[in-house]
């Protein structure tokens, strides 16, 4: 397997770049033996790519990169089981329309689709739904190549504390090759989309999140406003959203660009850049049906940097209130959306919802026009308010948390840490970014 000299990766939001020594593009398990037989032999670290889109330097090493993006076949369906096992680099967006023809889809998905199954998982990616767990527990099975060489095959049932890491492990425990999802019969979601009040919308939290399957809300900042999402599975036929390509792409996406890029000069500007959004889009209700994928995923605009924690699902209206305390009484230029989504607990060991139902609450930074604005300020004081209220990172998004402070929030932490150990003892898949979490 030959590698490629001088590849540049750069991630979705180009906020994190690297250049390996090698990049290798694999087609089967023999070609990532080959890999990691050499990476041992002349003692490079290995790093495993799906698409790129994780907002921190979680893919980034200077020594070997695997690009999973051309092992990505389907390997078979299970119509019984609602089952579907695929190699790891597929794309959620092809998965997506092998499941529809094949009649079925998933419970949920988070905001894009253009992420792989291995990348999805190892991240413990999620969407919103007090029943619905992160993207981790829909894993049946899955088969991991160990830095010698070796495929362990796992399950709940088949070496169930290797299935227990290896379902969120960050990348940290090998190339996961294969996985087998759990799936359901294809449905349609019916939405609702209508504008209120966020200390409404906290007061009765707990009536929202039974009131629908699928229950978020986007707080834009100064406004005291919230954009609501209530997604229910519905028999009826498709009737799609009213939108216009003119609008959406020309109007919203670079008129939004160039008021955040104006306001980046002047930023007293952006709170009523805040207001002016949320008339113009989010003043009126909105109801339509759709093919479930297309409501689950929705427009993240343009390049961003991001914020995300969950939060134990109690603290929620604590950490909002204190964060827009917080914005407010330092007059911070806080860009919108405040995305607020619900996942329900689990048990795999380094999922963000271990143990506990959460609450996933993410700020953001545009980069309007590709133009870096500073946030640090921000990022630090969210950092300080969730972590002090129970939170945990999400593990795609930088974070400034290391392994002694991370060991504190997950009860089986030295547990993984240990399986980590035992797969991978010289360290061979620990990037900067695994260093400073598991050192
Ligand atoms: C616009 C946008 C919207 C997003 N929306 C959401 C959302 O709604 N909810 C949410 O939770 N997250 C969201 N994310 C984050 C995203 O889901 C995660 O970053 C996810 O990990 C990206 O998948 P990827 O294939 O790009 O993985 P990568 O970024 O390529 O990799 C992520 C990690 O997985 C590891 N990995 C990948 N494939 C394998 C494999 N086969 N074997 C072993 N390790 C592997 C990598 O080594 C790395 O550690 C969003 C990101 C963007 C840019």
């Amino acid at each position: 397997m030959k590698g490629e000299k001088g590849f540049v990766f750069k991630n979705w939001a180009q906020t994190y770049s690297c250049m390996p020594e090698l990049l290798f593009r694999p087609e089967t398990d023999e070609d990532i033996r080959e890999i990691l037989d050499l990476a041992r032999e002349k003692k490079k670290t290995v790093k495993v790519v799906g698409e790129g889109h994780s907002p921190s330097d979680i893919v980034c090493t200077d020594d070997y990169l695997i690009s999973m993006k051309k092992f990505n076949r389907l390997v078979d369906v299970n119509h019984e089981k609602n089952q579907v096992t695929v190699e790891a680099g597929i794309t959620m967006n092809d998965l997506n329309k092998l499941l529809k023809d094949n009649g079925m889809g998933f419970s949920v998905l988070g905001a894009i689709s253009g992420i792989s199954v291995g990348g999805m998982i190892s991240t413990g990616t999620h969407g919103t739904g007090k029943n619905y767990g992160c993207s981790s527990t829909h894993v049946v099975d899955l088969e991991l190549m160990t830095a010698n060489g070796d495929i362990i095959k796992c399950s709940r049932q088949e070496k169930p504390e290797t299935f227990l890491c290896a379902c969120c492990s960050l990348g940290s425990l090998g190339v996961i090759l294969r996985v087998t999802l759990q799936c359901e019969p294809a449905f349609n979601l019916l939405s609702k989309v209508y504008p209120a009040e966020l200390d409404d919308i906290l007061e009765h939290l707990d009536v929202h999140l039974s009131s629908s399957d699928h229950f978020r809300f986007q707080y834009y900042p100064y406004t005291g406003k919230v954009e609501v999402f209530h997604d229910s599975r519905t028999d009826k036929p498709i009737e799609k959203k009213k939108t216009s390509w003119f609008w959406d792409t020309l109007c919203g996406f670079h008129l939004f660009q160039l008021l955040y890029w104006i306001s980046s000069f002047i930023p007293f500007l952006v709170k009523y850049v805040n207001h002016f959004i949320f008339w113009l889009l989010h003043s009126k209700q909105e109801v339509y049906v759709d093919w479930a994928p297309s409501v689950f995923n929705f427009n993240c605009l343009f390049e961003q940097f991001v914020n995300e924690w969950s939060i134990p699902r109690e603290n929620t209206a604590l950490v909002l209130k204190e964060l827009q305390a917080w914005i407010i009484n330092n007059d911070y230029p806080a860009h919108i959306p405040i995305e607020v989504r619900f996942v329900k607990g689990d048990d795999i060991y380094l999922s963000p919802a271990s143990g506990r139902d959460v609450t996933y609450i993410n700020i953001i930074c545009f980069k309007p026009f590709g133009k870096f604005v500073p946030h640090d300020e921000y990022w630090r004081a969210y950092q300080k308010i969730a972590a002090e209220n129970g939170g945990r990172p999400h593990w795609a998004k930088a974070h400034g948390l290391t392994g002694s402070e991370l060991k504190t929030k997950y009860p089986k932490w030295d547990a993984f840490c240990q399986v980590r150990e035992s797969l991978d003892p010289a360290g061979m898949f620990l990037n900067e970014n695994l260093k400073r979490t598991f050192n």
